[in-house]
């Protein structure tokens, strides 16, 4: 392992309310994407029993969690907003490091955090079910919402403290005790993350992190019995398989997986608005949002001049160590994205795109220690091409030319998965024949693909998205299960029809 210049810590699992050091031997080191050499920790993969204990753990904490009131268990959730609030630039440090993400977009994503599980905790005042009229006279019909159980988190490492953020509080504030289960490349961020909620107050047992393989932490976490339900970001290969299992178990299932986020440019728009957003959606984060945006669906007859305008701003991006002033790019996260990046821009060249920028590594003594990939734009892509079709999760650009709004809107719709999409216009029947006819679960009118407000619903269709949406009012209907009630008062046995 490489001399470390930040501390090096070896990460320890929350069990039970104790920090517990794994005592599995395989380990690995925890590397700043944007210089190799600088080993941030390392991980060690826990193994089954461990996680069995945090499981185990959780289902011990279960009974008063879940008797403590609502608004109670939302006030302790407020309070871990507060400190993620406090501790905005540790964290957003530690993620740039950790991800490479630049220092701005770290801030972005802290801020959204804190919003989620700000508007989280105040849910735990309106968790509420509804009073419905009977057909019956002196019959009060309800219903009320419960806790599930205990629960799983499983995340990726794009959005390390966001996406955690956004399921783990309302799972807590719905009652249920949750076992964290982060990426193996980002467990310094989940382990601040986890430290913030047990500051907050939140009780032993009733969050549990377990930092480990997916393979073995993740596969124990889907299988076992005790969990009753699982939230899952990451990708299809996973997500599918992964809700396959739930299934088969009868439990609450949600997954958010990949996405190929299309951006419909129309001759009406203000071209240099749409190219700016564009850009900013293609490379922001370095492409490495679930909804970035990664095909430029552009009406043939403004398309040079669009092209024109993505090459002119997409030139002035920065590429760099996110620490830096003046980054706008970081790096890949690690070897296997920053090749699987370089392996589809050779994909679009042998397919007969035209590159019209980037398309290698960064060179450069600053770079040389980095994952960094130039942004790349391609044009003349066809639809049906890997490049426009898969999700590349990098930043790559494909920029496809169509006659007309509906042959854009097809195109748009062509591909597998269904998150995010945009459509610049002004021409108002155009824009809502486009929302009611988009397949995607987010759309966005005159503005980029990425992004979504804390009280709003998030989630895809298609083979993004499976289960209920995260989010918003909505993430409380999936962390809790609604009670039916009937109330007969009548005092008597009741004539006439039943049902
Ligand atoms: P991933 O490889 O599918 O991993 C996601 C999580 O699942 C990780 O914690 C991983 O653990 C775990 N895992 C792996 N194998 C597992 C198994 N057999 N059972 C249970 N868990 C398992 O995805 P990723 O590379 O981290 O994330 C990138 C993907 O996430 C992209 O496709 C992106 O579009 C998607 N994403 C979607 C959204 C959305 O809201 N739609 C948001 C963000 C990201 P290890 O880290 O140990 O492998």
């Amino acid at each position: 392992m490489a001399k470390a210049s930040v501390s090096l810590t070896t990460y320890k699992n929350f069990i039970a309310g104790e920090w517990v050091e794994s005592k599995s031997a395989r380990r690995v080191a925890n590397v700043n994407p944007a210089n190799t050499e600088e080993i941030l920790g390392e991980i060690v993969l826990s193994t089954r029993e461990e996680t069995r204990a945090a499981v185990e753990a959780a289902e011990k904490a279960l009974p008063a969690w879940s008797e403590t009131p609502a608004p109670v268990r939302g006030k302790i959730i407020t309070k871990a907003a507060q400190l993620m609030e406090a501790r905005k630039e540790e964290l957003s440090r530690a993620l740039t490091l950790e991800e490479g993400k630049t220092l701005a977009e770290s801030r972005g994503e802290l801020a959204r955090g804190i919003n989620c599980v700000d508007f989280a905790a105040s849910e735990g005042r309106r968790l509420k079910g509804e009073t419905i009229p009977s057909e019956l006279p002196s019959n009060f019909c309800y219903t009320l919402r419960q806790p599930i159980g205990v629960v799983a988190c499983i995340t990726p490492w794009n959005f390390p403290i966001c996406i955690p953020a956004w399921k783990i509080a309302p799972a807590l504030v719905c009652g249920n005790t949750v076992v964290f289960k982060p990426a193996t490349l980002t467990p310094w961020t989940a382990t601040l993350l986890t430290e913030i909620f047990v500051e907050a107050g939140v009780p032993a047992g009733v969050l549990n992190l377990v930092l480990g393989g997916g393979g073995e932490v993740g596969d124990e976490l889907v299988t076992n019995e005790k969990i009753r339900a699982i939230s899952f970001t990451g990708s299809n290969e996973i997500g599918t398989k992964l809700y396959q299992q739930g299934a088969q178990r009868g439990i609450k299932c949600q997954c958010e997986m990949g996405g190929k986020n299309p951006i419909l440019v129309l001759a009406d728009a203000d071209l240099a608005l749409a190219a700016e957003s564009t850009v900013t959606g293609a490379f922001g984060s370095t492409g490495q949002r679930c909804t970035a945006t990664s095909r430029a669906i552009v009406v043939e007859s403004i398309a040079d001049e669009f092209l024109n305008l993505l090459l002119e701003r997409a030139k002035k991006i920065v590429v760099g160590n996110g620490l830096e002033t003046g980054t706008v790019m970081g790096p890949a996260v690690d070897k296997n994205q920053y090749e699987t990046v370089l392996k589809y821009i050779e994909i679009g060249r042998k397919e007969g795109a035209e590159l019209k920028l980037g398309g290698h590594p960064v060179k450069g003594e600053k770079h040389s220690n980095g994952y960094f990939v130039e942004p790349t734009i391609f044009d003349q892509v066809r639809p049906t091409m890997r490049i426009a079709q898969e999700e590349i999760f990098g930043p790559v650009l494909s920029l496809i030319r169509v006659k007309d709004f509906e042959e854009g809107l097809a195109v748009a719709n062509g591909v597998k998965f269904g998150l995010s999409s945009a459509i610049y216009t002004n021409d108002a029947s155009k824009i809502f024949r486009f929302i009611d006819r988009i397949e995607t679960g987010i759309t966005h009118v005159n503005s980029g693909t990425p992004g979504g407000e804390a009280q709003l619903p998030f989630g895809g269709i298609k083979a993004t998205g499976v289960g209920a949406r995260e989010m918003g009012s909505s993430a409380i209907e999936f962390w809790s299960e609604l009670k039916t009630v009937y109330i007969d008062f009548t005092g008597r046995r009741r004539e006439g029809n039943l049902y």
